[in-house]
Formats: C-alpha cells, sequence, structure tokens
C-alpha cells in the first residue's frame, strides 16, 4: 500500500516537474521586452484602464461587469502570470495562493496567453518589441496609445490586491 501511495506520488511529481521544465523552457521571446509585453496586453484587452462605464453603481473593477472593468482586471492578471510564472518562475500555487486566485487559475491564463500568441503569429503582428516607428497594422492600435501605456502602470491595476506590477509600471 505504502509502496503503491509513493509510487503514485513519484510518478506524479515527475509528470509535474518535466511539464513544468518543458513550459519553462518556452518563454514567448517578446515577454523580457517591457514595451512588447505592454503592447501585447493592450492589444488583448484595449479597453483596460479606460473609465467604467457604470461609474455610479460604485462598485470595485473587480466586481463591475462592464468591459472596461473586466478589461482591465483581465489585462492586470495576465501581467501577473506574465511577471511571477513565465519570466518569474514562481509555481501556479504560489501565485494563486498569494493572489487568492481559485487554483488552475494560473494554468488557466498561461493556455489563454499561448493561444492569444499563436493567434497572433498567425495574423502576422510582431511578436517582439523589435518593430521601428507606428505599427503597419494601426487596426489593432486604439488611437489613444499613448495614453492607454500612461495608465498601464497606474495604481488602478495594482490595486487589485497586489504589488505595483513592474512589468507596466517601467514602461510607464
Ligand atoms: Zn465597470
Amino acid at each position: 500500500m505504502f509502496d503503491r501511495k509513493e509510487q503514485v506520488m513519484r510518478k506524479g511529481m515527475g509528470v509535474k516537474a518535466t511539464r513544468m521544465v518543458w513550459k519553462r523552457k518556452r518563454i514567448p521571446e517578446f515577454m523580457g521586452d517591457n514595451k512588447a509585453v505592454a503592447d501585447f496586453l493592450r492589444r488583448r484587452s484595449p479597453l483596460a484602464n479606460t473609465p467604467c462605464k457604470y461609474p455610479d453603481r460604485g462598485v470595485s473593477r473587480g466586481t463591475c461587469s462592464c468591459r472596461p472593468c473586466r478589461e482591465t482586471m483581465k489585462a492586470g492578471r495576465w501581467a501577473v502570470v506574465i511577471r511571477d510564472w513565465f519570466l518569474g518562475f514562481k509555481s501556479d500555487s504560489t501565485i494563486e495562493s498569494g493572489r487568492n486566485w481559485k487554483p488552475g487559475t494560473v494554468g488557466y491564463i498561461v493556455q489563454q496567453i499561448r493561444r492569444a500568441i499563436a493567434g497572433e503569429r498567425l495574423d502576422g503582428i510582431p511578436r517582439t518589441g523589435k518593430k521601428r516607428g507606428r505599427p503597419r497594422n494601426t487596426a489593432n492600435v486604439p488611437p489613444n496609445e499613448e495614453l492607454v501605456v500612461q495608465n498601464q502602470g497606474s495604481a488602478e491595476i495594482s490595486a487589485n490586491g497586489s504589488e505595483p506590477l513592474a512589468t507596466l509600471s517601467k514602461v510607464a
């Protein structure tokens, strides 16, 4: 009984370790570039940090269901996962318990981020921050680009029960 349990545990841990090593080795290159990360987040959540649609309700960003609030929260969560998981090598459970996220949240967001990156490759959107000048595909860039960049590092995102997001505040 004990041997069997031990074997299962070892197998479980081995599988997990193998999976993690494989994932960690494949850090998307653009994540090393703060501006590229900010660009990526803004493309995926263009309404992040824009004003709430229902300011009179007086609810928090995390509680409100309007799109600006949902995208603000989403961009914040993605920034955390990029910084702490992809770049910071923290475990899923460490990140989740530190932020009161449900177990599985980090894995789910990692999957979403990977899908977004894969989709952007298909779209031909540059993955690195090495592009110079104005982006060619202006349809993906909101007109208030600079304003949004400025706001990315604001206290609004970092106020979601987390410390300031270094990646974003550097950009701002
Ligand atoms: Zn709202």
